[in-house]
């Protein structure tokens, strides 16, 4: 019996998994490992740290097959977009891995998007945002000129590993083209994107396919890992891209809904399409399939502090008497009809991204009346994440797309009142596949493929179970419908108040009390 090796390199840990071509799952190793945060707005991994989980868990699992008398055949590749480090000419790190969730170059991005950023965005479809390696480049470039000028090479985690592994620097074109620096319809780096960041394209990989596959492991590595030089390694792609592989939403009009801490809605496509309103991102999967969608920062985090602030004693009481907290938190939702009674949450606590891109929107409930108690507040907030991923929906229907499913996954796929909300604010069917840890199955299934080990990248959907469906119901749909539009005009016309805000915040917290250059008389 043969498995394949499912690596997905992520922002927390690396899971590692491998799978049989049915989908069945032989082994399921993951490695956790810090990310560094010395000052709030950076968040940065040690790309030693990384590179030896990602040893360990392939050495582990090549063991755990061994046991059970399965051939490893092969490995397949997701890790995490946007992050970025410098290497010196012999490959030795200069920086610490910048995570997409670093924020160190908000300025930059200001910059760039009162500068040429829109123009760029247009031909490598990653917004123009602090998450954009293009932007961090910019940063660098300013502020450490030493180490931008000493920097041989400029790559993510995951040329980093596979340098390691196979001595040469390659990036997959679904990694790059989440750089921003990525020409998609050319499938080269863009020169305008490079000038601006400063760098050249000696500094950076050679871009390839994401089904490339590389063999020749080092011998040293051969030794630790259990495995042949001729084990074929597929490069694969990043893990939003891999998610929807392994979540088996391929076809046209699929769309993948997952919610976590935070959330994102994708869909693939078959050209490369950039949003001209730049809502929305656009990043490579394979031949002739691209992803196009949006995440959102505020998904579970938002019901989590909603729960903590408003219920503060409520996680405590449940455990006492031996409830699950959130159980106790859908019950308080339920007792709430649909759109709560006329209050709305914008669930921007940090920010968010799609599908404005703004790190400075701010969280509110507006509506609020009497009536109104902490329940309808509860409830609020849990419908103010759902209508935030509607409006990303919105965009991709704008973009052409004709949802004709949408396949739901994440931690909020353990509410009964969270999934009935999104097939009642979405209007259709919700579909909860069988989860199989994602990305890391898609990276398999992609290597699978590569191989011609399975029919195709399609055929993945016939491994995958449907646990349940949820429909809408009629009433609530009506209830929705009457403060959907409510909600997505305030998101919109709220930005730059948004931006105000934002400086009063910044500016109290620094302990200084600003007078406004404001005229009151000619607001009102
Ligand atoms: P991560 O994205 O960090 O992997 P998960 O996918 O496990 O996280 O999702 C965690 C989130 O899911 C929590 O923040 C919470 O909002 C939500 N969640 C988990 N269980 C429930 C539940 N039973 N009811 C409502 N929300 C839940």
């Amino acid at each position: 019996m043969k498995a394949i090796i499912g690596i997905d390199i992520g922002t927390t840990s690396t899971k590692t998994l491998a799978y049989g071509t049915d989908g069945r799952i032989f082994s399921e190793i993951e490695k956790e490992y810090p990310l560094y945060s010395s000052i709030p707005s950076e968040k940065e991994q040690n790309p030693e740290e990384v590179y030896s989980a990602v040893i360990e868990t392939i050495r582990d699992t090549v063991k755990v097959l061994q046991e059970q008398g399965v051939e490893a055949a092969g490995a397949g590749f997701s890790s995490a977009m946007h992050n970025i480090m410098a290497v010196d000419e012999n490959g030795k790190p200069l920086t610490r891995l910048i995570t997409w969730a670093d924020q160190r170059s908000v300025k930059e991005t200001e910059a760039l998007k009162e500068g040429n950023g829109h123009d760029i965005f247009l031909r490598t479809g990653t917004p123009i945002h602090p998450m954009s390696p293009l932007t961090k480049l910019m940063w660098y470039r300013k502020n450490e000129p030493a180490l931008f000028k000493q920097a041989a090479k400029w790559i993510s985690i995951k040329e980093f590993v596979f340098y390691r592994l196979f001595g040469t620097y390659a990036v997959d074109y679904s990694i790059a083209s989440a750089t921003g620096l990525f020409h998609l319809e050319n499938l080269d780096w863009d020169g305008e994107a490079l000038r601006t960041a400063g760098i050249t394209k000696e500094q950076l990989s050679v871009p390839t396919k994401t089904n490339s596959i590389f063999t020749g492991l080092k011998e040293e590595l051969q030794q630790e890992l259990g495995l042949s030089g001729e084990t074929p390694f597929v490069i694969g792609a990043s893990d939003g891209v891999l998610a929807n592989v392994g979540s088996g939403a391929l076809a046209p009009g699929v769309v993948a809904c997952s919610i976590g801490t935070s959330g994102a809605v994708r869909t693939v496509v078959d050209k490369p399409y950039v949003d001209p309103k730049q809502r929305i991102f656009c990043y490579a999967l394979s031949e002739g399939r691209w992803v196009i969608g949006g995440p959102i920062n505020n998904g579970g985090i938002a019901l989590r502090w909603a729960r903590d602030k408003l219920f503060p004693d409520l996680k405590k009481l449940a455990e006492q008497e031996g409830k699950n907290p959130y159980d106790v938190l859908n019950e308080i939702i339920d007792s709430v009809a649909p759109a709560s009674d006329g209050l709305i949450f914008l669930p921007y606590l940090i920010g968010e991204r799609a599908p404005f891109w703004n790190s400075d929107t701010k969280g509110m409930f507006f509506g609020l009346t009497l009536h109104h108690g902490r329940e309808h507040m509860l409830r609020s907030v849990m419908e103010g994440v759902m209508m935030q991923m509607y409006s990303v929906v919105i965009a991709l229907m704008e973009a052409g797309v004709e949802p004709v499913q949408f396949r739901a996954g994440g931690g909020f796929a353990r509410s009964q009142t969270w999934k009935q909300m999104m097939a009642d604010m979405f209007e259709t069917e919700i579909v909860i596949p069988e989860s199989h840890q994602g990305s890391c199955y898609g990276a398999a299934w992609m290597a699978m493929d590569a191989l011609g080990m399975v029919d195709s990248l399609d055929s993945i959907e016939q491994t995958i179970s449907i646990d349940e469906k949820q429909y809408p119901v009629n009433e609530n749909v009506t209830a929705y419908r009457d403060i959907k539009p409510i909600f997505l005009r305030m998101a919109r016309d709220l930005q730059d108040e948004f931006k105000a805000i934002s400086d009063v915040q910044r500016s109290h917290a620094e302990g200084k009390r600003r007078l406004s250059a404001d005229n009151e008389e000619e607001i009102l």
